[in-house]
């Protein structure tokens, strides 16, 4: 599965024009000539948010109801940048105000318990039960509290927090480098891959050091690496050596990096090369789909959701289209980014599956920043394309930032990253 198309399907796909040749690729053919159109939305982060603004912008005939918990969501993209001092929990904070009352979208704060696939229902927390003709699902990633011994949800949750969904564990991380002494020493953890946000362990540790270099110098980052390598590698590296030199250490996991077990009580990390002691110790754990994609059996043996790439619905259940992090989306990394166009994609596919159309084969792009410090920012960015094997990346047209970007550039890119958060921030909840 793994949201590949075989080669016959693909084709099929693509040089289709009649509709009802290719609808069968999408499952829930009956659903998409209803008469009703309803769209129950899980999840209202940027892939939940998006498509639920999109459908509604794309056709306001669609009635759009979205089931998230969350009064305010706070977004992990700048969480870091909280950690590192440059913001505040207010300025990460998204409400779903604009979504209610420009776009008419039905927020219900609530939580989906249980996906009925045979009625076409989802039960909430409060007892209710919503009817949709399609659902998405945008439920982010889960943790997998037993990965590691010594480490649990309670531990995360006082100790060692994993501050890799944005909110409370954010705040929890924050008070806790307020608190180090200096001269202290703090630990990032971060998971093997597939996880959300790649990049993020490295953005964090050098915010981090930002604060550690201007108000307790004499304290040192160390990152013990379930990978032995990262996204954007070497210009983080580059970065680390000109604003941080020394503070920041990176453990491969073949050079010591591989963590075995933790002691919260100790406040301690073991590695194959021994006992390490931390003052702050932020453990990213290994991560999995959303608690209710798992639960409505829309995961398989990876533990993502695996999906038809042009219209994210699964290849498991027809009908449930599933967005974001908790998809399978072959080469496209896990970022609000991705989620967001995604978002965009299924919203599109719905509408024209509504109509009894044939979803169109979208383009895909993710672009995402880092911040090295207040003015030194990096960026990647990639374009994505369907082909037989699922979701690849176009060679050569994104791009990255030159590893001999001059200051200048580099100041730029940090100014550029704002934009872009103000950006996606608008386009999704805005
Ligand atoms: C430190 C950090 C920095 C990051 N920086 C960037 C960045 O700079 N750029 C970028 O593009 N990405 C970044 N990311 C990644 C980005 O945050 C995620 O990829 C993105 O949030 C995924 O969106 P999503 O909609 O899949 O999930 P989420 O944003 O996690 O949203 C899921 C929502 O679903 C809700 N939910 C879950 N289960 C249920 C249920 N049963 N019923 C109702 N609601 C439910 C949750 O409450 C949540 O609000 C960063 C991540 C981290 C951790």
């Amino acid at each position: 599965m793994n949201g590949k198309l075989s080669r016959r399907d693909f084709n099929k796909l693509l040089l289709s024009g009649v509709a009802g040749s290719a609808l069968g690729l999408f499952g829930n053919s009956q659903s998409a000539f209803a008469s009703t159109k309803r769209v129950v939305v899980i999840g209202g982060g940027f892939g939940g948010a998006s498509a639920a603004k999109y459908l509604r912008k794309l056709d306001p005939s669609i009635q759009v109801t979205l089931v998230e918990p969350k009064a305010v969501y706070y977004t992990c993209p700048f969480s870091n940048w909280v950690l590192g001092g440059l913001k505040s929990m207010d300025d990460i904070a998204q409400t779903y105000a604009v979504l209610q009352s420009k776009y008419q979208v039905n927020i219900v704060a609530d939580v989906v318990t249980e996906i009925d696939i045979a009625k076409n229902t989802v039960k909430l927390k409060s007892g209710k039960a919503l009817a949709y003709d399609r659902l998405i699902v945008s439920p982010g990633v889960d943790f997998k509290w037993d990965f590691l011994e010594g480490y649990s949800e309670a531990v995360a949750n006082t100790q060692m927090p994993h501050a890799w969904q944005a909110g409370s564990q954010t705040i929890l991380l924050h008070k806790q480098l307020l608190d180090m002494k200096d001269g202290g020493r703090v630990f990032i953890c971060p998971p093997a891959n597939p996880f959300r946000c790649p990049p993020g362990p490295y953005e964090r540790a050098s915010l981090i050091a930002a604060y550690l270099k201007a108000s307790k110098p004499l304290s040192k980052v160390i990152i013990f690496d379930a990978k032995d390598k990262f996204s954007k590698q070497g210009l983080f590296k580059k970065g680390w050596e000109r604003l941080y030199p020394g503070m920041i250490e990176w453990r491969s996991n073949v050079m010591g990096g591989k963590i075995t077990k933790v002691d919260a009580t100790a406040m301690t990390v073991t590695t194959e090369f021994g006992v390490e002691k931390g003052d702050v110790i932020n453990l990213i754990p290994a991560q999995k789909a959303g608690k209710i994609a798992f639960d409505a059996g829309l995961t398989d043996a990876t533990g993502w959701c695996p999906i038809n790439p042009v219209s994210f619905e699964s290849t498991l259940h027809p009908g449930i289209h599933v967005i974001g992090d908790a998809s399978a989306a072959g080469a496209m990394p896990k970022s609000g980014f991705a989620a967001s166009s995604q978002g965009k994609v299924a919203a599109a596919a719905i509408v024209r599956l509504f109509q009894g159309k044939v979803p169109a084969a979208p383009s895909l792009v993710n672009t995402c920043y880092s911040l090295l410090a207040e003015n030194y920012g990096i960026s990647v960015a990639g374009v994505y394309r369907l082909a037989a094997e699922g979701i690849v990346e176009i060679k050569d047209a994104g791009g990255i930032t030159p590893i001999d970007a001059d200051d200048n550039h580099l100041s730029q890119e940090a100014m550029f990253a704002q934009g872009w958060y103000q950006n996606i921030s608008l386009d999704t909840w805005g």
